[in-house]
């Protein structure tokens, strides 16, 4: 594997127990991660995120396939021997000792002189920002503080891959947020390689490089936040990341057919095929202008309105709608509803 991934995963499959209770929790998961690369592992719960992060920690061992590291095999070297770190969703910081009695204890492990320690410790606060609170214990911390402290912790032996394994989901909304522009930053100012395990796709989405959506055991897709939210490969994708319109039709040479005579000008394979429409992609009009519909819902969001559709003949859709001072739809008002053909994604599974 070349010298600019960090991290590869060759055909990893993992299965636990044996015989009539063995479980295939990964697949065969093959992945190249990036040198400096923000990537995220997002999927449900249960589809082997966590798993595949053990992995790649040494936690557990694949049944089959390799890991490198650097372009290493490193399989079966165990995890202390591995230049990678883990942030968990549980701070695990020990409570008898100072912030950064906490943050300085893995250089400690590693025999390094106090003066190399003192100088890390100074270093990684600084980049947490919680230099104020070196001789705190972490019981006089907030839980976004615990969490700073458990990063700087990592951070400090400066590993060449950083593992997160939902760190901000004990975090509130507001200080979650706070933490992921906080986490991106420390991702761009150290250079490491971060490997972050979400199922929020809102938090993969603002902070990731690239994103692999899981499922089940297995990779369905990697790419950008853009072409994950663009260009799901499948419905799966689609469903998972944002909101999503699925509209059955029938493909042919002009375009697909979604009601008896409306056909979209989207180029399909011919036969079934299912459209995949995000809300921000549709528009309301005067009637006449586009498809005819029928307004059946519509929900005030503040800075938009999402309005639930039905089209003459055809199914129900949702359009969302930034908010603005002019007149808005009704319920009971009839629309012309517009679709940007581009947008649309045709999915043939
Ligand atoms: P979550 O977001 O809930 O943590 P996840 O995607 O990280 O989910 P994993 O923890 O990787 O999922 O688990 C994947 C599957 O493997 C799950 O169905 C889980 O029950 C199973 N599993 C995990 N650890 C073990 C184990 N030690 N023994 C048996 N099955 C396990």
């Amino acid at each position: 594997m070349s010298e600019e991934h960090a991290v590869v995963a060759q055909n990893v499959g993992k299965i636990y127990g044996t015989g009539a209770a063995a479980f295939t929790a990964l697949g065969d998961i093959s992945i190249a991660i990036r040198k400096g690369e923000f990537f995220t592992l997002l999927g449900p719960s249960g589809c082997g995120k966590t798993t595949l992060l053990r992995c790649i920690a040494g936690f557990e061992t694949p049944t089959s396939g390799a890991i490198l590291l650097g372009g290493r095999d490193i399989t079966g070297v165990p995890p202390n021997q591995r230049p990678v770190n883990t942030v968990f969703q549980s701070y695990a910081l020990f409570p008898h000792l100072t912030v950064a009695e906490n943050v300085g204890f893995g250089l400690k492990m590693q025999g390094k002189s106090k003066a190399e320690i003192d100088a890390a410790v100074e270093r990684v606060l600084a980049l947490v920002k919680l230099e104020p609170f070196a001789t705190r214990l972490p019981a006089q911390l907030s839980g976004g503080q615990q969490q700073r402290v458990a990063l700087a912790r990592a951070l400090a032996p400066e590993p060449e891959v950083l593992l997160l394994d939902e760190p901000l989901s004990a975090l509130d909304l507001k200080l979650r947020k706070a933490m992921q522009v906080e986490l991106k930053r420390l991702q761009t100012e150290t250079g490491i390689t971060f490997i972050f395990v979400t199922h929020d796709q809102e938090e993969a989405l603002t902070m990731s490089d690239r994103i692999g959506v899981m499922s089940a055991g297995a990779l369905l897709q990697v790419g950008s936040p853009h072409e994950i939210y663009e260009k799901p490969v499948n419905r799966f994708v689609a469903d998972f990341i944002g909101e999503t319109n699925f509209i059955e039709g029938e493909a042919s040479a002009v375009g697909v057919e979604i009601a008896p005579g409306v056909v979209l000008p989207v180029t399909g394979h011919g036969g079934p095929v299912t459209l995949a429409v995000r809300p921000e992609q549709l528009r309301i009009g005067e009637p006449g202008a586009g498809l005819e519909a029928e307004v059946k819902e519509a929900v005030y969001m503040g800075t938009d309105t999402h309005y639930t559709l039905a089209l003459a003949g055809g199914p129900q859709v949702v359009a969302r709608v930034q908010s603005s001072a002019g007149p808005e739809p009704q319920v009971g008002d009839k629309v012309g509803v517009t679709i940007d053909a581009q947008s649309v994604q045709v999915l043939s599974e």
